[in-house]
């Protein structure tokens, strides 16, 4: 029994794409249907202004099929559309209260408009909330959470409204996630049931200054030696 849930949690850690940076994916992005995005870390230093200029020319080349799917809190969310949402949508998955159904909060590509959809993990339906809850960029309650990854519910929520709105066309549609952390970014792809590429972390050593230590104290001595371990292990677990 001990094994046998070691084993599966193993398995969460199981890396498709061992990337140096974004760039990587420009050889093999075509094969998804969608591709979802972490934001620190991953587009640029933690909570950048702008996007690393390494990363910008394959943002735009693959920012059809891709989104941020993000951990940050609303405040953060507003920044992440400000800076990209000419090229991406980006969301997080928020609560409302202590027992409610948790609800994604989402800027639109382009437009740049807030949308709230109810989310129904259960079913992976969405109902769209947002004017009941928000209006322009304010929502009138603040949430009371935010279900981080690994929490497989914001990837999923995110892939189920793509395939509702007609933005993956695909039955079974191939989704890969991509981040730069172990313990939430390859795991929540894992847990959703899709394929995880991880990058290292972009302005690690650069920005080490900006950083919180505790921040840095998980990434250098928890996240990075023990994922990679792990993901090492689910090499062997997996017949991926
Ligand atoms: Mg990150």
């Amino acid at each position: 029994m001990f094994i046998g849930n070691f084993i599966s949690f193993v398995r969460q850690f199981r890396v498709d794409h061992r990337c140096r940076d974004l760039n990587d994916l420009l050889g093999f992005w075509q094969e998804y249907d969608f591709i979802g995005l972490d934001r620190d870390g991953t587009l640029g230093g933690h909570h950048a202004p702008k996007p690393d200029p390494r990363i910008l020319g394959v943002l735009q080349t693959i920012s059809r099929r891709t989104e941020v799917v993000s951990n940050c809190a609303f405040c953060q969310l507003v920044k992440i559309r400000d800076i990209y949402a000419e090229m991406v949508s980006a969301s997080i998955m928020v609560g409302f209260g202590e027992m409610g159904l948790p609800h994604l909060l989402r800027f639109e590509k382009g437009s740049g408009k807030l949308r709230v959809l109810r989310y129904y993990p259960t079913v992976g339906m969405l109902c769209d909330v947002t004017s009941r809850l928000a209006q322009g960029d304010a929502l009138f309650e603040k949430p009371t959470r935010i279900y981080r990854k690994p929490n497989p519910w914001v990837l999923q929520a995110v892939v189920a409204l793509a395939v509702r709105e007609g933005r993956i066309l695909a039955r079974n549609p191939r989704v890969l996630y991509v981040g730069d952390k172990f313990f939430t970014d390859v795991r929540c792809a894992n847990l959703a049931g899709f394929e995880a590429a991880r990058v290292k972390t972009i302005g690690q050593l650069s920005d080490l200054r900006e950083w919180r230590i505790d921040f840095v104290l998980e990434r250098l001595l928890f996240d990075l030696p023990i994922g990679a371990i792990l993901s090492r292990l689910a090499d062997m677990f997996s017949a991926h």
